[in-house]
């Protein structure tokens, strides 16, 4: 059985969660420069927008124009979308238009996704591909519902089954059956029933389990409660996944393949560190953020792997450290290059070398009975509430920069953010030093 990971797409994070959202209330309050009208179709979800007044021309962001050019159509006569605009073939001013939006079949490019499958009946709809690129506020996105339907979106005290009339503009919305839609204790998720059992209680059990334990080490109670979008489709014989997390403390995992049919052991390790993974981003990149994350995504990235290493899971101690592989891993993408460089931003230098970096920092920092890791991320957490939610690069350096933190990791840390052809041997004896083989 092949494996692989899209690991690629975890780096959307930062991205998504820069955009500034409206919640309902005061989306059903402002004075909106546009409204759309969803419904759902047989083919899709329909979409009607009204706009404050005639125009020859109405854009969208550019960043979603091939899945346009591939999924959307107009319905109003007289109407093209050409490109990443919608414009009158007869150079005419117009008021409204309607769009028929279809689920894309490539479903898995940067950027998001517009619109998803969620089993048979229902849709994931990202909801910022509707906003024009020309206007700062946002638009009233309402949403009509056949009995039965619901529209659920993350981020309130806790998803409840009732559904939305306005959507907020910033996030991940399930378009779909209610049926799909389940509650935990600590969060809220949606299976379609076709999802193989086993995989929908193991991504529950995980979601709940890291939830409660990131809560615990980190000393910081989530504001609400995460939602959790599970898919699956049988397309392939290779176990393939991929996910990503948007405000609302919203997570969508899509899996395909028929291997995830079946049961298995390394496939439920790659379900919960998958989800500890995203987890971890509820915390570095939710209720805190980097401001750092655009140019040196290993800050939230590395933590978020090296978190998922660490806090074990199904009861199970953290597995063995895959630091050799991690080391290769982060010596080739970057050769002689700097992880605080252009380098650092692509492929698995993020990952594998973040992770490196908070290994190196938890070994270096730790007492013989504390997680030196989630220490240090309490703290970083701490200061960033007195900073308007935000820590960086330099909040972590000067954590590190204590006298109770072991040499090699400092090292490790110029020598890895700095660049050199040379650093390597060094790096891989400051490392076995700090105990870590
Ligand atoms: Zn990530």
């Amino acid at each position: 059985m092949q494996l692989l990971a899209m690991r690629w797409a975890l780096a959307l994070l930062p991205v998504a969660l820069c955009v500034a959202g409206l919640d309902a209330a005061r989306a059903a309050n402002a004075q909106p420069p546009y409204q759309v009208d969803l419904r759902v179709v047989d083919a899709g979800l329909e979409a009607e927008f009204r706009l404050g007044s005639a125009t020859d021309e109405f854009r969208f962001d550019a960043l979603a124009d091939e899945i346009r050019a591939r999924s959307w159509s107009v319905i109003t006569c007289n109407l093209v979308l050409d490109q990443d605009s919608i414009r009158s073939r007869k150079q005419r001013k117009f008021s409204r238009f309607t769009l028929l939006i279809r689920p894309d079949p490539a479903g898995h490019d940067q950027p998001y996704p517009v619109l998803q499958r969620v089993g048979a009946d229902g849709y994931l709809l990202y909801t910022p591909h509707l906003l024009t690129s020309t206007m700062n506020a946002a638009p009233q996105i309402r949403v009509r519902l056949r009995r039965g339907l619901i529209a659920l979106a993350g981020g309130g005290k806790h998803p409840k089954r009732e559904p939305l009339q306005f959507l907020p503009t910033d996030r991940y919305v399930f378009i779909g059956p209610i049926d799909y839609v389940s509650l935990q204790a600590h969060s809220a998720t949606v299976a379609p029933p076709e999802m193989p059992a086993w995989l929908t209680l193991t991504a529950i059990n995980a979601m709940e389990h890291v939830v409660t334990q990131y809560a615990q080490r980190l000393d910081e109670r989530l504001s609400t409660s995460p939602l959790l979008v599970l898919q699956h489709s049988d397309e392939g014989a290779d176990a393939l996944w991929r996910g990503d997390t948007t405000p609302g403390y919203t997570i969508s995992l899509r899996f395909s393949g028929s291997a995830w049919r079946q049961n298995a052991p390394p496939l439920r390790a790659i379900v919960t560190s998958f989800i500890a993974h995203e987890a971890f981003h509820f915390w570095n990149g939710e209720a805190a953020l980097s401001r750092d994350s655009a140019t040196q995504p290993w800050l939230h990235e590395g933590s978020a792997e090296y978190a998922a290493e660490s806090i074990g899971m199904d009861g199970r101690e953290p597995g063995p450290a895959p630091v050799m592989q991690q080391l290769e891993e982060c010596r080739s993408a970057l050769q002689d290059a700097p992880l605080a460089g252009q380098a650092g931003r692509s492929g698995l230098a993020p990952y594998s070398c973040g992770a490196l970096l908070f290994r190196a920092a938890d070994h270096a920092t730790k007492p013989a009975t504390e997680s030196g890791f989630f220490e240090l991320w309490r703290r970083i957490l701490q200061r960033s509430r007195a900073q308007g939610g935000v820590y960086g690069v330099n909040e972590l350096r000067d954590l590190l920069a204590g006298p109770h933190t072991r040499p090699e990791a400092t090292e490790i840390f110029d020598l890895i953010l700095g660049g050199g052809a040379d650093r390597w041997q060094t790096i891989a004896q400051d490392l076995h030093a700090l105990g870590i083989e």
